[in-house]
């Protein structure tokens, strides 16, 4: 059976997590491996930070801050690589090549083509070094590119994967590849389309194609190595009494993610749960640590989950003529989610209003507020924590929203949802 490793742009940022990959790899050397790898450490950002540049038409830094991306991955090729060093800088040089050769040019295309072309260059970057690096170890494996077995649409930034299509190729493509050496390295979050032309799957997206390949191979298992012991009841960073949780159900996880916790892309759990393959979630630093197993499984008994989504905005619909707000507006302002692809995090009806909560993006707040003018009266309120709590008490909702002006609350017996003024 094959077992999938995710590991994300936190376990490989450093030579040293990079070396202590390989330890963590020396493990599992009995067993059939696809690793799935995201860019280094903050490189994602880096390459968006190049493609606004270039869109914005300023050429000159956006080849700036390009060079700079590819100095730092020269840097760790070279205090990683000894022998193997010039084959990598040679393929590590053909993807530098595709980025310049298109930053040199003018944007004709629109802004999210151009980002895929150039961010999509971080996973390939990262998965070549590592792949590299594990064959002078002794660890021997084989690099794919998943763009020529992961076949999406051309919704840029948000690519829809074709099931049909990508399934019997990633299928035939690894296990060609493990046949051979056992361990196959392919990148997350990056496809293309029937065109050649490169995709990415959204932010995050690297726990979603892990979740296709273990799918698609029928995996044992897919693991998800972590700079946390696990899955815990809130993140961390916000919350440092957060307590770690040892086994959650496919279905719980779905809901964290829905609600916006940042452990687990959203979209990972359904491939995984068709297939009833498990999910863990590992400490990268400590392996020894159990972490965290999803299954079908339900689960009893679970500690108050707290999602925190800061930086939201409130847009207050009214409804210009006093005609009740019924199945027709609903419906339209629906439409409109899909049309500007943008969702509420959270939506309250009244008889003549609608409240909506979403995330503060300039851009899509301008577009929806402009289509649901047709229909409403449009005001916005900025500045608000949409905080949720799964399986909440009263203590701690009232100990987590003492002294904040609170502008909504939405309530089940599972779950509450309160928005306030930062
Ligand atoms: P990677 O992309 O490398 O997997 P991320 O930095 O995206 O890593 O995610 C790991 C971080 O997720 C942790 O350091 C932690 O702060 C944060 N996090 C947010 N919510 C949770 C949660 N409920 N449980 C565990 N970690 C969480
Ligand atoms: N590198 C991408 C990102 O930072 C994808 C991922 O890490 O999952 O969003
Ligand atoms: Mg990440």
């Amino acid at each position: 059976m094959i077992k999938v490793f995710k590991f994300g742009g936190a376990s490989v940022n450093s030579v040293e997590r990079i070396q202590h990959l390989a330890t963590i790899l020396e493990q599992y050397q009995q067993d059939k491996l696809v690793l799935i790898i995201s860019a280094m450490g903050k490189t994602t950002n880096a390459l968006e930070k190049v493609a606004e540049a270039f869109y914005a038409g300023n050429q000159a830094e956006a080849i700036q801050l390009f060079h700079v991306v590819k100095q730092q991955h020269l840097t760790t090729a070279k205090y990683l690589l000894v022998t193997h060093y010039n084959a990598c800088h040679d393929q590590l040089n053909d993807f530098f090549t595709e980025a310049e050769w298109l930053l040199h040019d003018k944007p004709v295309r629109n802004y999210d083509y151009y980002y895929d072309q150039l961010v999509c260059i971080g996973e390939l970057l990262s998965t070549c070094i590592i792949s590299y690096f594990l064959n002078e170890k002794g660890l021997s494996n084989t690099w794919l590119d998943i763009r020529d077995l992961l076949r999406t649409d051309d919704n840029f930034r948000d690519a829809n994967v074709d099931w049909d299509f990508s399934a019997p190729r990633i299928h035939a493509a690894i296990h060609e590849a493990i046949s051979q050496t056992n361990c196959c390295i392919v990148q997350g979050f990056i496809g293309s389309t029937d065109e050649n032309e490169s995709t990415t799957l959204g932010r995050e997206g690297s726990d979603f194609t892990a979740a296709i390949v273990a799918n698609v191979l029928d995996a044992s298992g897919l693991t998800i190595w972590k700079d946390v012991e696990g899955v815990m009841n809130a993140d961390p960073r916000q919350f440092p009494e957060a307590q770690y949780i040892s086994e959650l159900s496919f279905e719980e996880v779905i809901e964290m993610a829905y609600y916006g916790a940042q452990v687990i892309h959203p979209k990972t759990i359904k491939p995984l749960q068709n297939k009833r393959i498990p999910l863990y979630v590992k400490c990268f630093l400590d392996t020894s640590l159990p972490g965290t197993a999803i299954t079908g499984k339900k689960v009893k008994q679970l500690p108050p989950v707290i999602v925190l989504k800061k930086d939201q905005v409130l847009m207050h619909l009214h409804s210009q003529d006093f005609s009740f707000v019924g199945e027709k507006p609903l419906g339209d302002l629906y439409t409109i989610f899909n049309e500007t692809r943008f969702r509420p995090n959270l939506i309250q009806t009244g008889a003549i209003n609608v409240q909506l909560c979403v995330d503060n993006r300039a851009e899509k707040l301008d577009q929806l507020a402009a289509k649901a003018a047709a229909m409403f009266d449009v005001q916005i309120e900025k500045g608000l924590t949409l905080l949720t709590i799964r399986h909440y008490t009263n203590e701690l909702l009232q100990k987590l929203t003492a002294g904040k002006q609170i502008v909504l609350q939405q309530q089940t017996t599972e779950t509450v949802q309160v928005l306030y003024h930062e």
